[in-house]
């Protein structure tokens, strides 16, 4: 595994990584309940910054302003009643970052270098002291690279494009199997050509493909994976 196997004071640093749709909110979630451990989800992190230079108006090619933006960002991850809530300087906005325009808006806006480095700042203190499930894109290969349990969660393109499809019917949005699969397509492609700490693998990152896999069967493999690297450092409970 990537670290040198120190325990951290409140348990390990989880890196899950993936294209979108692929599960990783699901797992990380779920994974992070077994384990008692905190989720991190930072695509809603890029999401709400996307969503606060869009309120502010701010061109994105406009480095400066988004600089001065991200100065002063305060995005918090809450969970209420079960539900994770995303507040980005004192506004809920968990809704509002899950459209689609948000998504390709929040591809392009989290290929800027002030936005990633303040991003990456603020997970790295969330993750200090371990205890904590981080799932993104970049979480294994640079935010922590020294992640003691790395995974890379990924699924068909059609079974992602099928299932976020499922996920926007389900909150009522108005939009079609066909070009949700696309939408999709497009993000991955940005995703993982940017300059900026593109999508990619980590070497040392277990693979895990949940095509045709149920939640369970996926979420069990990792929770071992996890439990081996506690028996490693002798620290299983
Ligand atoms: O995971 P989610 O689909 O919510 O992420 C939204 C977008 O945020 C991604 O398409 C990607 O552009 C960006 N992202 C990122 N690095 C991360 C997490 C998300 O660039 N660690």
């Amino acid at each position: 595994m990537a670290s040198a196997l120190r325990p951290r004071p409140d348990g390990l640093v989880i890196a899950i990584d993936g294209p979108s749709g692929a599960g990783k909110s699901t797992v990380a979630h779920l994974l992070a309940e077994r384990l008692g451990y905190l989720q991190i989800d930072t695509g809603a992190m890029y999401r709400a910054v996307a969503w606060l230079l869009d309120q502010a108006g701010i061109d994105p090619d406009n480095l400066e302003a988004v600089k001065r933006l991200c100065s002063t960002v305060d995005i918090r991850l809450e969970r209420q009643a079960g539900l994770q809530r995303v507040i980005a300087n004192g506004q809920d906005v968990s809704a509002l970052i899950r459209t689609p325009e948000m998504s390709l808006m929040t591809s392009r806006v989290s290929a800027l270098r002030p936005v990633r480095e303040a991003m990456m700042q603020a997970q790295r203190r969330m993750g200090a002291r371990g205890g904590v499930v981080l799932e993104g894109r970049d979480i294994g290969t640079v935010v922590f690279p020294d992640a003691d349990v790395k995974f890379f969660l990924s699924a068909s393109a059609e079974e992602r494009g099928r299932r976020r499809y499922l996920e926007l019917a389900a909150r009522g949005q108005q939009v079609t199997l066909e070009e949700t699969v696309r939408a999709v397509a497009e993000r991955d492609l940005q995703d993982s050509q940017r300059d900026l700490a593109p999508l990619r693998m980590a070497a040392d990152a277990i693979a895990v493909d949940s095509s045709g896999r149920t939640v369970d069967e996926v979420l069990d493999s990792m929770v071992d994976a996890c439990r081996n690297t506690l028996r490693t450092m002798g620290t299983e409970s």
